[in-house]
């Protein structure tokens, strides 16, 4: 059995006859002695094979190349003063070698794994168990395993059981598109793969179990984005006889133990809380990176009035005005016109904007712009020689939007994101409901076991928030949960405002809708989103670094090459036939 471990060895270990094992990292022949760096998970020892004190195994030594996995034994010694080697821990100390046994040989590897440069994607996917072994995913790999457990020390010290839901399940309420399981034995029947256990985490409230927790796997079949998999990690928390300000008070303590417990960090500062309303007025975002200011600014009631149409009958039509105040501003005409185009991907008309310049505006708006409202302007925002003021006009949602994007634009343009800062926050007072135009009705900005802020506030859906609540990292939302409905009254009128029929409802949910019957604890929870957490803790802007064998964009995997074609004997078990036309290659 392996012990030692070939990182960790030190200068008090001199003398001993050792076996060490592990992989040919580095080797130089000097003719008579080779010198081999021999890594393992815990990092190099130097070994010395010397024609010397090998005496046959010399021969084994000329030929071993790197990645051979080999067992060496010896003796531990001090390396001369000038051989030490500061970069490496063990640069004090070598192995010299009396015996050397090649485990297993490797062919010369696709890709180099000695350095940190980029490679191309594909290849890195193909060879995964190649790539881990380099030092950034193998150092995210053992950062995501401390990340775990610290999330389960805090978990399990602070009384939460640890159950495992299935895998193989009906239909879960997130929302997005299910990934299904045919059934063998029910022919034209599916499992769903849970999107998340909701429901199953609310049932054993029911059933008594006050505070749960999970590190689930979830599945979601929806389009990929470079922070998200299909198959993605959850550490889903649920509780009984709470409200929302026990759930957020357990979720920052929980945060700053895993923050603290696995890279260090003392994060010292009480989570600011703001509501999705305040969130949306001043970033643009429900997920506000707050690493830096340039607020959204309101001018809606400046514009309201001008003579200037585009403004002002986008008001009158129920739209609202905001601008961005560029300091500084270093962008060309030529730059704030590929700006234009930018917000336009985010549904906005146009952008326009003001240069201050000389103690006056210029540009097109100024020529036409009121001026008293421009002198409105500059005093409310304070503007200065040299700013900029951008300003997009429009529906709520396109002027958030687009301004929310553009912000976190003009932040990594001009450099305003402060490195090493780790701003946590809490957005609560979410809209109960969303309207759907492709459904043509309203759908639930959560899910439908959300709890609304009251029944009254039903009666006007729109208007309606929820008891609801995301955290926020940096800009990404890293968990999100809810008050549950416990009365099973209450849960009937949000299944009637989201038109779901009381028999939808009894085929989707019913089993849960009849557990609500037998005693419900109020009960809410949350859900933290394990991969993204690591990816921040990790400084990394890919999901798939933090993941040990993720998916492709188009949802593949390409060292084992899943999803692929099965036996048709399979299918037909399943009592599945395939439409040829849908065969992709
Ligand atoms: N199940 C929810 C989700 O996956 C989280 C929660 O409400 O606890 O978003």
């Amino acid at each position: 059995m392996k012990i030692i471990n070939n990182g960790n060895l030190t200068i008090e270990d001199i003398n001993q006859e050792i076996t060490v094992y592990g992989w040919v990292n580095k080797r130089r022949d000097m003719g008579g002695v080779i010198f081999v760096d021999l890594r393992d998970l815990s990092g190099i020892i130097q070994t010395v094979f010397n024609r010397k004190f090998l005496k046959d195994d010399f021969k084994i030594a000329e030929n071993i190349k790197n990645e051979y996995c080999i067992k060496v034994t010896g003796t531990l010694q001090k390396r001369n003063e000038s051989e030490i080697n500061k970069n490496i821990p063990t640069g004090k100390i070598e192995l010299i070698a009396n015996n050397l046994t090649v485990l297993s040989e490797s062919e010369t590897l696709p890709f180099n794994i000695y350095d940190d440069k980029e490679i191309d994607e594909q290849i890195a996917l193909k060879y995964r168990y190649l790539d881990l072994r380099r030092d950034k995913l193998k150092n995210i790999m053992i950062l995501r395993h401390k990340v775990n457990k610290a999330f389960r020390s805090y978990l399990d010290n602070n009384g939460f059981i640890d159950f495992e839901t299935p895998i193989l399940c009906k239909s879960t309420p997130e929302g997005a598109r299910d990934y299904l399981v045919p059934s063998r034995i029910k022919k034209g029947s599916f499992y769903a793969l849970p999107q998340s256990p909701q429901l199953f985490k609310q049932v054993l409230m029911v059933a008594g179990f006050e505070k749960y927790y999970q590190i689930a796997k979830c599945f979601r079949d929806e389009d990929l984005r470079a922070d998200r998999q299909p198959e993605f990690t959850q550490v889903d928390i649920e509780m009984s006889f709470v409200n929302q300000e026990d759930v957020l008070r357990m979720a920052e303590a929980l945060i700053k133990h895993v923050v603290k417990d696995s890279v260090g960090l003392n994060v010292d500062y009480d989570f600011p809380h703001l509501t999705y309303f305040e969130a949306m007025e001043k970033f643009g975002s429900d997920k506000p990176d707050t690493r830096f200011g340039l607020h959204l600014n309101d001018l809606t009631e400046e514009l309201k009035n001008t003579s200037m149409n585009v403004f002002s009958s986008a008001i009158k039509d129920g739209g609202i005005a905001k601008c961005l105040i560029v300091k500084n501003n270093k962008y060309s005409r030529n730059e704030i016109d590929r700006l234009t185009e930018f917000v336009k991907i985010y549904g906005a008309k146009g952008l326009a904007w003001l240069k201050y310049d000389n103690d006056e505006f210029s540009g097109i708006i100024a020529k036409n712009l009121e001026q008293d409202i421009q002198t409105n302007i500059k005093n409310k925002f304070n503007v200065e020689n040299g700013d900029l003021v951008l300003i997009v006009c429009g529906s709520p949602k396109v002027v958030y939007s687009s301004l929310g994007a553009l912000r976190l634009k003009i932040a990594e343009d001009f450099n305003l994101i402060l490195d090493n800062t780790y701003n946590f926050l809490f957005v609560t007072d979410f809209p109960m409901f969303e309207y759907s135009k492709t459904e043509n009705r309203y759908v639930s900005t959560h899910h439908p076991f959300t709890m609304p802020e009251s029944l009254d506030k039903l009666k006007t859906p729109n208007q309606c928030l929820s008891v609801s609540y995301d955290m926020v990292l940096n800009g990404y939302e890293i968990g999100g949960g809810s008050i549950r409905i416990h009365e099973e009254k209450i849960q009937g009128h949000v299944f009637k405002a989201l038109g779901i029929s009381d028999e939808e409802a009894e085929l989707k949910f019913g089993f849960f809708i009849d557990a609500l019957k037998y005693g419900t604890p109020p009960h809410g929870g949350i859900a933290f989103g394990l991969d993204r957490i690591i990816m921040l803790l990790a400084k990394t802007d890919n999901i798939k670094d933090v993941i040990a064998f993720p998916k492709t964009q188009s949802a593949t995997d390409l060292m084992s090459d899943a999803p692929n074609e099965v036996d048709i004997n399979q299918l037909e078990e399943l009592g599945i036939s395939i439409m040829k036309e849908d065969i992709c290659d």
